[in-house]
């Protein structure tokens, strides 16, 4: 693409890059606004229950082998070697950093800490990092990585405190400034400029030099304005099967951007950045969400069917932008959103020992096979199979940042010295109020259980708030401090004790966790309890392939998923009623928390088997009320007789139906 044309078809998406960096910034204020909580240092919250389990298995599995093995970062540019030298290893440095400061697994900081010193030791002169060319300033150059590989760094800066770290992102980011005045961005740094704003903030905020709001500014200016992208059809419309790619529905590059309206926001409080922030997710969930609280990309915007795939790229960077989005503005809407996407979607991408992933999931699976009749709009065949770099590597290096930036973002610093949860798993968090040392214990199952043991103990009396997140659907929460009466908290609410606090006090927590039913595509439902989505279980074979390619010696290698039992169900449902069509039943939590035998609750419900319902192109035909009649007089022999069906949580599923066909207990007879 020649200059003339790229600059035509970028300017086709938003307003002109030259017209936007002319208006320039430089008189704006300088000083940034402070986020509505602060995320504490990494190393401060310390996994423990399933959730330690769970990072465990992640360092056991691709997480804690990729360098050793995977060309791509065992044999990157960026640590010497000669094989990618672009993203990959950035991606893959962003989730080992926090899971290796997570676990304080030495092994994993010290290899981190020789690719990190490589980095640093390589870097030249001029700011720029090995892997770019001598005249990366000068060329059309497309900065993505430098933006990404400084967003990684800043992480390992702000776990060891090495000062050599904080210095090379800062001469990165100089350089930066001086390249984009020669050659504004594009391509992918152009649609993600706001990764840019991470370091560069983070750097702001240590040594106050303004030229780095001048970068942020820049970047802005640069960058593509997603708020006047989201007022055109451009990202309502679903891409067609087998469609266009293209920058503005890239899935991937959506998820990211979910951040960028929060990030913006500090730079000048434009009240239009706060309200897009909602309303781009909202957006998103009419004209493409899926029951997870994700939004199809396979890999462009796909629609609400829920045999659209969603690639693991955008899961791992939504959950980093709602991250994002709820430090910064403090909205707890963010985070509900933030465990639904974390306890559904997350984790049933991977398969459950975490040594293998897809690259799109669904939420109507029925099988994850090679399939060249596909239905996915930009990507191939292999694309819904558990392996080591199914349809692209991108996820391969992506994938880590998912459970450690959960992790380390559960509890944040309040302004006035407190903590408050974002989300909930079972943790141990460090922190001073006020220079009084604090530990806070999270004792729970959640979100496979209804209640937490919150234990605060501080070296001594202090006095400061504890701000307990409030879920939307936990109507009826109530919270017990020490001995004290139980106290009702508002769901949806923000819910602050505030006490001087000494010795050691337990707040008992209950989120009453309810079933609920939400109607989706074609007026299917999904079924809901708490934070998690049900899926129906289907008994599954597991079929190893590839096994003649590279790297694809075991542990790591390629299968495909069968279902070895039918999955063609409609639930009998009482829409008024749910909880009295379904029986949860405990289990305990797993050692694989999140996979079909581990799963922490099931529920039983009754259905009938749809015998029209069949696969169609090697996926879970489409269910519509006209061929099922489902939802009308039954065509004779059409439907099998009530059965006893069991449903788990999403994330704990590798094959499923999660959409279902609801046919009404009173008419059926169950
Ligand atoms: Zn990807």
């Amino acid at each position: 693409m020649s200059e003339l044309d790229r600059r035509e078809f970028l300017g086709s998406v938003a307003a002109g890059v030259a017209a936007v960096a002319a208006s320039g910034s430089r008189a704006e204020a300088s000083e940034l606004t402070a986020p509505a909580f602060r995320p504490l240092p990494l190393g401060s919250i310390r996994p423990e229950g399933w959730l330690l389990r769970q990072l465990r298995l992640q360092r056991d599995g691709l997480t804690g082998h990729l360098d050793e093995f995977w060309p791509d970062v065992a044999e990157s540019q960026w640590f010497g070697g000669a094989a990618e030298g672009w993203e990959r290893a950035p991606y893959w440095l962003d989730g080992a950093i926090p899971l290796a400061f997570l676990l304080d697994d030495a092994g994993l900081k010290a290899r981190l800490a020789s690719r990190v010193g490589h980095i640093v030791a390589q870097q030249r002169p001029d700011g720029w990092y090995a892997p770019y060319p001598e005249d990366a300033g000068a060329k059309p150059y497309d900065l993505w990585a430098i933006l990404l590989a400084n967003k990684a760094l800043v992480q390992y800066h702000e776990a060891t405190g090495d000062a050599r770290v904080l210095e090379a992102v800062r001469k990165s980011l100089r350089a930066l400034l001086a390249g984009l005045s020669r050659t504004p961005l594009f391509d992918w740094g152009r649609f993600r400029w706001y990764e840019g704003l991470v370091p560069a903030l983070y750097v702001y905020e240590r040594t106050r030099e303004a030229w780095l709001l001048e970068l942020a500014r820049t970047l802005r200016a640069q960058g593509v304005d997603f708020e006047a992208l989201y007022r055109t059809e451009d990202v309502t419309l679903p891409t067609p099967r087998r469609g266009l790619w293209k920058w503005t529905k890239h899935v991937v590059n959506t998820a990211m951007a979910a951040k960028a309206s929060a990030l913006s926001w500090r730079l000048d409080q434009r009240p239009g950045d706060r309200a897009f922030a909602h309303r781009m997710i909202e957006i998103l969930d009419r004209h493409h969400g899926q029951a997870t609280g994700m939004f199809s990309g396979d890999e462009c915007l796909a629609g609400r069917n829920p045999l659209q795939g969603t690639e693991l790229c955008a899961v791992v960077e939504f959950l980093y932008s709602l991250e994002t989005l709820f430090c910064v503005f403090g909205d707890p809407w963010f985070a509900d959103r933030l465990e639904r996407v974390a306890y559904n979607a997350l984790p049933a991408t991977f398969a459950p020992d975490m040594w293998s992933h897809q690259y799109d999931q669904q939420a109507n699976q029925v099988q994850c096979v090679v399939n060249p009749e596909h239905l996915f709009t930009t990507n191939g065949p292999e694309s819904n199979i558990f392996g080591l770099e199914p349809n692209f590597g991108c996820c391969t290096a992506n994938m880590h940042q998912g459970w450690p930036k959960l992790a380390a973002h559960l509890w944040m610093k309040t302004e006035d010295e407190g903590l408050v949860a974002a989300a909930y798993a079972p943790c141990r968090v460090s922190f001073a109020s006020r220079g009084v040392p604090v530990t806070v214990a999270v004792a729970t199952d959640y979100p496979f259980r209804e209640t937490l043991a919150i234990t605060v103990q501080p070296e001594r009396s202090a006095a400061f708030p504890l701000v307990l997140r409030v879920p939307t659907w936990a109507e009826g929460a109530t919270v017990r401090v020490g001995t004290g009466a139980e106290q009702p908290m508002q769901a949806g609410s923000l819910h602050r004790v505030a006490r001087e606090w000494s010795g050691e006090t337990t707040l008992a927590v209950r989120f009453p966790m309810q079933a609920k039913l939400s109607v989706r595509y074609n007026e299917a439902v999904a079924v809901e309890r708490g934070p998690l989505v049900y899926s129906l279980l289907i008994d599954e074979e597991w079929t190893r392939i590839h096994a003649d390619k590279p790297q694809r010696e075991l542990p790591h290698g390629d299968f495909e998923v069968r279902p070895k039992a039918p999955w063609n169900y409609g639930l009998l449902l009482d829409a008024n009623h749910p909880e009295a069509s379904l029986l949860f039943e405990e289990r305990p939590v797993g050692a694989q928390p999140f996979s079909p035998l581990g799963a922490g609750m099931v529920a039983r419900a009754k259905g009938r088997r749809i015998a029209a319902w069949k696969l169609a192109h090697g996926w879970a035909g489409e269910i519509s009320r006209a061929d099922s009649a489902w939802a009308h007089a039954p065509a004779a022999g059409s439907l099998g007789s009530v059965e006893e069906v069991s449903l788990v949580p999403y994330g704990c599923t590798n094959i499923r139906i999660t959409e279902f066909p609801r046919f009404d207990p009173g008419t059926e007879g169950a």
